[in-house]
This record gives structure tokens, sequence and C-alpha cells, in this order.
């Protein structure tokens, strides 16, 4: 973009969620390297939840752009010790009042010491922030922080522009525009019987909000979901601009290079990257199953049997949960020197370091776009949410991995020897090669949609053009 634009300010919003936090940070700075003004605006309790956040006004990436991003905090109405993950209801009702009202009051604040915004960039976890945008005058996008494909069920579900199955069988079969066969069980879980109602009161929020916003920005790449992004062009287009993952994913960033507005809540365990250094090339199984992910102890324990079985190196992330899952008695001295195990990790130079020859995930969907991102293959163990539909993808679309299958009898648990075959599918064999090789190829392709004139980076200048009132 040309540097004699003036400057454009916009706003962004993100919960105190990591998946939504990663996404928008990473196109915080994408659009900071491109002379936007970003101001990130995060509920007050952000700053609490980080072991690890600069809460200071940082440069880009780019030391010889002037643009800043520069953190604001509004408060959702409750106490910095409230547990919100404990009373998800009573949050999300609270923020959508009372921190309304805050982001608001921060708005006029802000436009009163001369920062007035171009365009407010939300997350749906936040729907009522589309109304305050609107109450300010200025357009609103929608960071969409999975698959477009995820975008395209929601949207005909809550559109009715298909006709959907009434859920309560799982094995019933779906088929919808540009997308593999589903079952019930592979749709996302808020679709589902079983979904908690404040969940689904945000789905169906989805719909009303639909009509207020002028662009829907995914984190995803055109090239990986081509039909999909095309079928919906006559309904409610997606810009794809992704993949928002870090910059070292897409070798744009030095290893050394540090982070000056970290992405992480917890304090990655560096030392598991000299762990790495000493195991010989693709030869480690790396485990971990993002922010939220809570394991039965059967599930705990077939992983642990599997991954000895499989007698190879694994290195897994196990974040302490309350009342959570906890390793089999014996697991460490039993397994010695042949695993490690860290509460947290620099996921994306993990994935990125030589030593790593698989990822078994619960297919969050930033930790799929790391992936695809690395060329690392993927294990798919996905609980809920996206993650199934995620798991679908990778296996049958992207085809850069295999999903585990679980019985129905089996209570949602992978069986060790499930979790041991699919690793084994991954790691050895002609269609581990095959597997390897799409990852490897779709690396590519993440990478070209970033580079100037990519796929995604023609969307981000298109998108920086039309709030700054330029046509294209
Ligand atoms: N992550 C990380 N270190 C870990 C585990 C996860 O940095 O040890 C990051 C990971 O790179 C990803 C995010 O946490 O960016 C998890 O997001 P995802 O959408 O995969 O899952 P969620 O946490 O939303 O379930």
């Amino acid at each position: 973009m040309s540097s004699s634009k003036k400057m454009i300010n916009v706003l962004m919003v993100s919960p105190t969620l990591q998946g939504h936090l990663n996404p928008t940070l990473n196109f915080a700075k994408r659009l900071a390297s491109k002379g936007v003004h970003v101001t990130l605006a995060i509920p007050e309790e952000t700053p609490h939840r980080f072991q690890n956040l600069n809460t200071q006004e940082t440069n880009s990436h780019h030391s010889n752009n002037p643009s800043k991003i520069q953190l604001e905090y509004f408060s959702d109405g409750l106490s910095i010790d409230h547990d919100r993950s404990k009373y998800p209801a009573t949050f999300i009702a609270s923020l959508e009042t009372k921190g309304a009202e805050n982001l608001s009051n921060l708005m006029t604040h802000l436009k009163k010491n001369d920062r007035s915004f171009s365009c407010l960039i939300t997350s749906l976890f936040m729907p009522w922030s589309v109304d305050v945008a609107v109450s300010h005058g200025i357009p609103c996008a929608v960071l969409w922080p999975q698959a477009s494909a995820l975008f395209s069920i929601y949207y005909r579900y809550v559109c009715n522009a298909n006709h959907f199955p009434d859920m309560e069988n799982p094995n019933e079969t779906l088929q919808l525009p540009s997308l593999p066969m589903l079952r019930v069980r592979e749709l996302p879980s808020v679709l589902l019987p079983s979904c908690p109602p404040y969940l689904k009161k945000l789905l169906m929020d989805f719909k009303p909000i639909l009509d207020k916003v002028k662009w829907i920005l995914g984190s995803s790449v055109y090239e990986f979901e081509e039909e999909i992004v095309n079928s919906m062009a006559s309904l409610s287009g997606i810009l794809t601009i992704g993949p928002l993952v870090s910059p070292y994913l897409l070798g744009q960033k030095e290893s050394e290079d540090s982070d000056d507005l970290s992405e992480n809540f917890l304090r990655p365990e560096d030392s598991c990257l000299q762990w790495l250094n000493e195991k010989a090339t693709s030869s480690v199984i790396y485990v971990a199953f993002g922010s939220l992910m809570e394991f039965s102890q059967k599930q705990m324990d077939n992983i642990a049997t599997a991954l000895k079985n499989t007698k190879k190196p694994f290195l897994w992330v196990i974040t302490p949960q309350k009342g959570g899952a906890e390793l089999p008695q014996g697991f460490l001295e039993e397994i010695k020197e042949m695993g490690l195990v860290v509460t947290w990790c620099p996921q994306a130079k993990v994935l990125m370091h030589p030593a790593v020859a698989c990822f078994v995930s619960h297919c969050g969907w930033n930790s799929t776009l790391e992936a695809v991102t690395a060329g690392i293959p993927i294990v798919a163990l996905p609980n809920w949410l996206d993650q199934p539909t995620n798991a679908k993808l990778v296996e049958n679309v992207f085809k850069t991995g295999v999903r585990m299958r679980i019985g129905e009898e089996e209570d949602g648990v992978a069986s060790a020897e499930e979790v041991e075959r699919c690793i084994t599918e991954v790691m050895e064999g002609p269609m581990a090669e095959e597997i390897k090789m799409r990852a490897v190829g779709l690396k590519e392709v993440a990478r070209k949609a970033m580079v100037d004139g990519g796929s995604s980076d023609r969307n981000i200048n298109r998108f920086v053009t039309e709030i700054s009132g330029k046509s294209t």
C-alpha cells in the first residue's frame, strides 16, 4: 500500500479466549504492517489471565513502520476474580449489557482524544459490539476465526438456506453445497441438542447481525476452501485473509526475534525446544489439545498407553485444569527420556521444529491452520464446537491427516489401539508418505496466500482500501 495514504484507525475487539485472541493479534500485526493504526480493546480481565502479555503500546513487527497496535481495556461488568468459565451464561449476559456500555464509553472517550475509527473489527462471540459500532456510525467487520466451511454451515442453518435433520441421530447424514457428506456427529456441536443454551443463543444472534456487518473476514485460505467460499458468494460473501497464524510459521520472522505482543495466556516452556534439538528428524509425536479441552480420565489413560506403545519420542502438552484428568500413576518414571510433558509450549516453534513428525490435535481451527502452515500431518481427536467438522476437513478435504474413529458404545473415548493406529498411519507406510506430500504442498499454498499479491494479501489490501473510503 502507498505510504502517502493518510493513517487509517481501526478498532479491534476480542474476547478473553486464546482461540480468538491469537488470530486477532496476528491480524492486528498484519494490518499494522500495512500502515493501519490498530487499537485493540480487550476485556479488563484479560491481562490478569496472561502471564505473558506485554500490555504496553507496541510497535508492529516492521521496525521501519511507524504504525502501532495500542491496547485499551473495557470492563465486562464483573469483578476481576469472578470465575467466568464456571458461570459462562452470567458472564456472557454481563458482557452483552455492561460490556456493550463500557465499550461504547471507551469509544466516546477515545474520540474526544482524537482517536475515531474507520471500522470496528469484532468477534461473533461479542455480537452486541456490532450494535455499538452502528450507534457510533462506523462500519463493522467480523473476524471469523474458523474455517469458511463452518461459516457456510452456520449461515445455512440460521438462515434456513438448507434443510437440516433434527440432529437426534448422530449417524444421520447431511449433504450441504461444496462440503463432503457430513454425519450429524461431524457437525459443529452448537447445532446439536446437547449444546448449552448460552452457546445456542450466540448462534441465534448470528442471523440478525449479518445484515449490519459489512465484511466477514475469515482466517482461512481461499485455495484451501475454494468451492466453499465460492458457494457462499451469492449468500453472504466471506473474504479469506488467513492463515492468521504467527509470522514465524509463514517463514516471515527469524526464530529468535522476540514477540513484542505475545499471544500466550500461559508462559510457554521453551526448554522443550532444546529437548527437540536432541531428537532425530521427523521422529517426535507432538500432542496438544488447545486451551479449553478437558479429558475424561479414560481418554487420558488411553493416550498415555498408546504413546508408550508406539515406542516413539513424544512431546505432550497437558495444561492443568481444576478437577481435570491426570497422567496414570508412574507414567513419567516409566517413559523416562522417551517423552516430555509440559504445561504449555511455544506451539508455532514446536510445529516448525524438524524433529516433529506429526501432531495429535483436538483440531481447534488455530491448531489446524498452524499444522497445515507448518506442513505437519494431523492425527485428529476432536471433541466439540467446530473441532469435529475441522477434523473431517483435515481428513477429507485437505487430506493432511487422519481422524480417530470412536464407536458410540465407547462414550466418545478413543481406545489406546485407535490412537496408536492413527499415529502409525501418518508416520509409517505409503499412506504416511502421501499425507506428508499433501501437507508439504498445502504449506506452500498457505505461505503463497500471505505474501505480496497472494490471495489473502490481496483481500487484506481490498479491505484496507475499502475502509479508507477509496474504491478498489
Ligand atoms: N497453543 C500454544 N501452546 C500450547 C498449546 C496451544 O501456543 O502448548 C496455542 C496454539 O498455537 C493455538 C491456540 O493455543 O494458537 C489454541 O487455539 P485453537 O483454536 O487450536 O484451540 P482452542 O484453545 O480455541 O480450543
